[in-house]
């Protein structure tokens, strides 16, 4: 029987390597669970440049450069042209995580909406500048992000851990958006996005950890890393009447694609 392969098209390594699981043993249980591939993003310029590294050192790990929400003012010139020269790294493949998160969190998400939207479209302006693809951050901000990314220069962008229902869903395929479920999709309470699981496009479906965090059921609660991707992925084969198999096909070739990473 084939090998069923997988990508983790997103997470954070080097916050899995803070919270106590060696990148190295994180990668070899992947494996075992037939993950080949891993996307390891950055939020700001010190976790890009440590992404960057980690994709130096790891054969299977590609790696984004991004400025979330959660940085409080806009990169300055100096900054900005260090993640452009991030981005020319050959193992670079994308911009992100950029995006909206209006869900108020004292300490972490304080970040006024208008200092968002004005990163947000910097870091548009500069995957288009790049031609490189987008990770998108968002949270109880969907109109907003819809209205940014009407006015950016047209990008290649993934929704990733998405979070919303068929509907929003729906205005994500008309877009030409890719999405990307994580572990939240296994949640009972998730009834919402298990909806918007069924309906999404074969075309556009990725699967991802968003490693250290929201393991999938039943790991709900542990520390979360690349390999628990299997776990998501049965759930969305599930979901839609596929067998995993197919469903990992799927969205390893999507990954690829929208990554630009070689096959293996
Ligand atoms: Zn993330």
């Amino acid at each position: 029987m084939a090998e069923t392969v997988l990508v983790d098209a997103h997470c954070h390594l080097d916050e899995l390597a803070r919270r106590g699981l060696a990148v190295s043993d994180a990668l070899a249980q992947g494996h075992l669970a037939g993950v080949h591939q891993v996307v390891t993003s950055g939020d700001g310029l010190e976790d890009s440049r440590q992404a960057k590294e980690l994709a130096e050192a790891h054969p299977e790990v590609y790696f984004t450069v991004g400025w979330h929400p959660v940085n409080r003012r806009p990169p300055t010139g100096v900054e900005l042209e260090e993640l452009r020269s991030l981005l020319g790294h050959r193992k670079a493949v994308g911009v992100g995580e950029i995006g909206l998160d209006y869900k108020f969190r004292a300490g972490y998400m304080e970040t006024p909406p208008a200092v968002q939207r004005e990163m947000f479209a910097m870091m548009l302006r500069l995957a288009a500048e790049l031609n490189k693809p987008v990770v998108i951050h968002q949270r109880e901000a969907h109109a907003d992000l819809l209205e940014v990314l009407d006015r950016a220069p047209a990008v290649t962008a993934m929704l990733h851990c998405f979070s919303g229902d068929g509907q929003f869903a729906r205005e994500a395929e008309r877009r030409g958006l890719w999405v990307s479920f994580a572990g939240n999709l296994t949640f009972k309470s998730a009834q919402d996005l298990q909806e918007a699981a069924r309906v999404v496009p074969a075309g556009s479906l990725m699967v991802e950890t968003d490693a250290p965090f929201l393991a999938p059921s039943p790991h709900r609660g542990q520390l979360c890393h690349p390999a628990l991707v299997r776990a998501t992925a049965s759930w969305l084969a599930v979901l839609r009447g596929e067998c995993l198999e197919t469903l990992a096909r799927i969205t390893t070739e999507n990954a690829r694609e929208f990554f630009q990473l070689p096959g293996s």
